[in-house]
């Protein structure tokens, strides 16, 4: 009976303290920016058996990520939803020696179960063994690799990880021992002969005790280990919300409720109501990105997939969540005291909670050093996302502070002026057409197509060459397009992947209206940011088109007879994924069949597909100065020439700027040339009616 009480008040002491815990988080849930993350449950279900309880993002091929860590966590997490049943079944041995889980009998499941649990335990212990090698031993820098040296957190993640494998190691140990001890205890009892029979390896650890120590000693062996298991897992549910075990909790949440809106969509400002722009204090995130702050494991697959960690910038996404997390537990009480007291809508509420974190927790570098590529979302287990919290903060430093690179302000007025980034005048928008021939759509109002060209295409003189290759494509396959010519103005996407959401709204609705006005359908574009922006951004403004991408239209056009392939381009191709087109839009598979189709010799990068690295243009960077020694091009350059190709291959104008800049830097523009896969297709094919 003694013990019975005894045991009860460790329940009660434990309980209470975990759910006091998880109260105060859960208040701070609720005291954060709602933000809608109910819908579509079904989609949201399957999220999680694929991600959660698939462990999908673990045991896949992960450039940034050992497979061995992956099928660790695959084994401990699956040990541990195994084991949940053996941990209720010793609480309940507290109360009566021979409790079962209802349905759990060896009657029923329960042989079957404890033969699981058997191999679980193990397979767990030996998931920890490769976790204490990866952190004692190799020292994975995915690890803390990416924590500058002066971070606590370095210590703090010596000091967690090695508790919880220690207290994870002895619950399983305890487990074995707990059973093993017991079944040896009475061989005359024929419950514990069947329960051997289908748990043979706590069977086997009883009688090794046994032998060694006596009979009576593995018994007292199997009672301290019910006393140690029990203890020890009231001890570590207490652990869990302060430390980065929390992700046990939040974990499946946070991908129940992850971002279901197309990937490429940024959060729309309402600018006439708002009465901020953007997020500048620690009480202004939503509810989901709190939860994010929650769920992180510091596994550091973020990191290193990230580009600007790769280069040396002073943005590591594991290290910008942890420390928007740390001072979110900082000023917890704080967020829940304010949620308590409102304010009477009298003028008198209180102020934000903290100081402005833009520029003093994440540094303005940090923020700016984003390339908006998605890299560290693809990587993260529990889909944490990063790029609309580093947009929030620029929102705040363009629209609040006007605090931002001074080379964005040049950008941000040619934008504003001439309605292109390169502050070319609007008027020569439409010169690269001269004597092609292109119909615009006053000539042919009725045109199937809208070609939209987008600034790069326009203006730059590299890429205008890319916008004639695909025109004359089109023009081969007898497509019936049409283009806006001077008409076509910007669609704003680098402002707002800038932060610069009011100049990015005016210039959407602007080019809405003019699509809305020439009641257009059907928009090809050969540009992964405007195909983005069109497709998943415009219907926030009334825009809603069929947007096909030029890969996909020429594949078809391939496919019907259309166009014909009449050359062989037999060289040794490495093709580099656009983050707009891949990672935003699983846009991967059609310029590849093009290539191949051509007759290239396609090979691939170590980084490619959803592990695609970004050439260091995206979210605006093309137009931000970079330290000579910190080029992501450059980076990117070097990862193709690993392959000895003749020729790289891209989809996007501004991957042509920068990978064509990166062979002009390394000085072998003769050997390999960068071309846009339309360029290649224009040379191998001719019309259906054409002589080959
Ligand atoms: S979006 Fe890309 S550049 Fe930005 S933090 Fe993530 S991986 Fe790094
Ligand atoms: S954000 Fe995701 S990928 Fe990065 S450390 Fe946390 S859990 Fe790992």
């Amino acid at each position: 009976m003694i013990t019975e009480i005894i045991f009860s008040l460790c329940i009660f002491v434990s309980l209470s303290g975990l759910f006091y815990q998880l109260w105060r988080r859960f208040q701070v849930l609720r005291s954060a920016v709602p933000v809608s993350r109910f819908d579509r449950i079904p989609q949201r279900v399957r999220a999680v058996l694929v991600w959660a309880f698939g462990q999908r993002k673990f045991i896949r091929r992960n450039p940034g990520a050992e497979r061995s860590a992956g099928w660790m966590h695959f084994f401990i997490f699956w040990g541990f939803c195994v084991l949940g049943i053996q941990i209720i079944t010793m609480f309940g041995r507290g109360y009566s020696d021979s409790f079962v889980v209802p349905g759990f009998s060896l009657n029923l499941l329960g042989g079957p179960y404890l033969l699981l649990r058997d191999i679980m335990e193990v397979a767990v212990l030996f998931g920890v063994g490769i976790a204490l090698v990866r952190w004692a031993i190799i020292h994975a820098p995915r690890l803390y690799g990416f924590l500058p040296p002066e971070s606590r957190l370095r210590e703090q993640s010596h000091w967690e990880a090695y508790t919880i494998l220690l207290l994870i190691a002895t619950v399983m140990l305890t487990g074995l021992v707990y059973d093993g001890g017991r079944i040896v205890s009475d061989p005359n009892n024929m419950q514990f002969v069947r329960e051997a029979q289908w748990a043979p390896l706590s069977a086997l650890v009883g009688r090794g005790i046994a032998k060694v120590m006596g009979t009576s000693f593995a018994l007292q062996a199997s009672d301290v280990a019910w006393w140690v298991h029990n203890l020890v897992i009231l001890v570590f549910l207490n652990l869990l919300p302060p430390s980065k075990h929390f992700h046990i909790i939040t974990a499946i949440p946070n991908i129940f409720f992850a971002k279901l809106e197309p990937k490429g969509q940024l959060s729309k400002q309402d600018l006439e109501n708002d009465t901020r722009f953007g997020t500048s204090h620690i009480d202004q995130f939503t509810w989901k990105q709190v939860l994010d702050m929650f769920s992180c494991t510091e596994c550091g697959r973020c990191s290193s997939n990230c580009p600007a960690t790769a280069t040396k910038k002073p943005l590591a996404p594991r290290q910008l969540l942890l420390d928007l997390r740390d001072y979110l537990y900082q000023h917890q009480n704080e967020i829940i005291e304010k949620r308590s007291h409102p304010g009477k809508g009298d003028g008198t509420e209180p102020l934000e909670v903290g100081e402005n974190i833009v520029g003093s927790v994440i540094h303005d570098d940090t923020l700016w050093a984003c390339n908006t590529c998605r890299a560290c979302e693809e990587a993260c287990p529990p889909m944490i996302e990063y790029v609309d919290k580093i947009v929030d903060m620029r929102r705040h430093l363009v629209q609040e502070e006007a605090r931002f690179p001074k080379e964005l302000t040049r950008t941000f007025k040619n934008m504003e002026t001439q309605s292109n980034p390169w502050g070319l005048d609007s008027g020569q928008r439409f010169e690269w057409a001269e004597r092609m021939n292109v119909p615009t759509l006053a000539d042919n109002p009725d045109a199937e197509f809208l070609y939209y060209v987008g600034c790069a295409g326009a203006f730059d003189d590299r890429n205008k060459k890319t916008t004639q290759a695909f025109v004359r494509v089109l023009q081969k396959a007898g497509v019936d397009f049409a283009c806006l010519a001077r008409e076509e103005s910007c669609n704003g996407e680098t402002a707002r992947r800038l932060g610069n959401e009011y100049l990015y709204q005016t210039m959407a609705q602007t080019l809405v209206e003019t699509f809305n006005n020439h009641k257009v359908r059907k928009i090809i574009v050969n540009c992964p940011h405007c195909f983005n922006t069109i497709k998943n951004e415009f219907p926030q403004f009334g825009g809603s088109y069929e947007v096909i991408h030029a890969a996909d239209l020429v594949r078809e056009l391939i496919a019907s007879g259309r166009l014909k392939i009449s050359e062989e381009f037999p060289k040794r191709t490495v093709y580099h994924d656009s983050c707009y087109y891949g990672r935003y839009n699983d846009v991967y598979d059609e310029p590849r069949m093009l290539l191949s189709g051509a007759g290239a010799q396609v090979q691939e990068m170590e980084r490619h597909h959803k592990f695609g690295m970004c050439c260091g243009a995206g979210g605006g960077r093309m137009w931000l100065e970079e330290d000579p020694d910190k080029r992501v091009n450059l980076l990117r350059t070097e990862q193709a020439l690993q392959t000895d190709p003749e020729v790289i291959a891209v989809s996007c104008p501004f991957c042509m700027t920068m990978l064509g800049d990166g062979i002009k830097a390394k000085q072998l523009e003769e050997k390999v040339q960068t071309l846009d896969v339309m360029e290649i297709v224009d040379k191998v094919t001719r019309s259906r009616d054409a002589e080959s």
